[in-house]
């Protein structure tokens, strides 16, 4: 029954499922499946596998998935830009990249104050063209997932590139490590995840909240949740502002208000999300090997 696949905590998640939708696996077979990112006109959704070290593609249309981009610099988190162009945080590259209409690859931000960043790990960008992404350690810890290396910044900042000038500045330079980070609707709030946890068990688990100034800083960062199972990574936003975090056992849904509602089961660690489909109602889950997709009665907040 597809009702397993679901687990109501409170009544307000109850609308926002159907019970007869099954959670799909649409392909399998990745070492660890991070960054989903869906691009509307072709009806596409590309997501990094990034110990293989490539870039995968769904076709919407097709069903298909394979190959899209090997190498890929260990791509880990990617986005759609509002000119529908592929931005991807490159672990082995240690910048942030964006895939042009001509299928070249630009640097965005290779360094900060003169020194290699981390590995940029997740990025979303705001409405106004702004380019925003976290920068922990993951990348250079180890030969895994990048190449491992000392930090040349010795930090894990929150950056921000501006749209006009290309300038990064950092807005949050008090994370452990900053991972996942979304925007609400309005974008008057950034949500960033911080996964310390992994580099010590006194280290958050937890996301938090900032309000976003209209000079393109942030204020006021407080905690929003703590993670239940395990750790949270990458998420997204619906149209209420409600957030759909990965998490250990599956996706897990909290109200603006900070309360877990609910949950959509997912039979692996799940590292990322995204909305997709042309309505923006199919939830696009990566969960360690898999590509997994589920339609909600609810529809991802509007980003391209
Ligand atoms: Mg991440």
């Amino acid at each position: 029954m597809a009702a397993q696949d679901y687990e109501t905590l409170d009544g307000r998640f109850s609308r926002l499922f159907n019970p007869t939708a099954h959670v799909h696996k649409l392909c399998t077979g990745c070492q660890w499946a991070e960054g989903p990112a869906y691009f509307p006109a072709s009806r596409g959704l590309v997501w990094s596998d990034i110990p293989a070290n490539r870039l995968m593609r769904y076709d919407e249309g097709t069903g298909h998935a394979g190959p899209f981009r090997q190498p890929s610099g260990n791509a880990n988190g990617n986005t759609v830009d509002r000119q529908g162009r592929l931005v991807t945080c490159e672990h082995g590259g240690r910048r942030v990249s964006r895939t042009e209409h001509d299928g070249s690859i630009v640097a965005l931000a290779e360094r900060y104050d003169g020194k290699r960043l981390n590995s940029p790990n997740d990025v979303v960008v705001k409405s106004d063209g702004s380019i925003w992404f976290t920068d922990p350690t993951y990348g250079i810890d180890s030969d895994y997932e990048g190449d491992r290396a000392e930090s040349e910044i010795g930090a894990s900042y929150v950056y921000r590139i501006d749209p006009a000038t290309g300038a990064l500045t950092v807005v949050a330079d008090d994370f452990v490590k900053p991972n996942g980070l979304a925007f609400s609707p309005d974008e008057r709030l950034l949500y960033v995840v911080d996964t310390g946890r992994t580099h010590g068990a006194h280290f958050p688990a937890h996301m938090r909240v900032f309000d976003v100034r209209d000079d393109g800083t942030l204020a006021n960062g407080r905690e929003f949740a703590a993670c239940t199972a395990g750790l949270f990574d990458g998420f997204r936003l619906d149209e209420a502002g409600r957030i759909w975090t990965s998490a250990a056992d599956g996706v897990h849904c909290y109200d603006p208000d900070g309360t877990l509602i609910g949950k959509v089961r997912v039979p692996e660690g799940v590292a990322n999300v995204c909305f997709g489909g042309p309505k923006r109602n199919r939830l696009y889950v990566c969960a360690t090997t898999s590509l997994y997709a589920v339609y909600l009665f609810t529809n991802g907040a509007r980003t391209f």
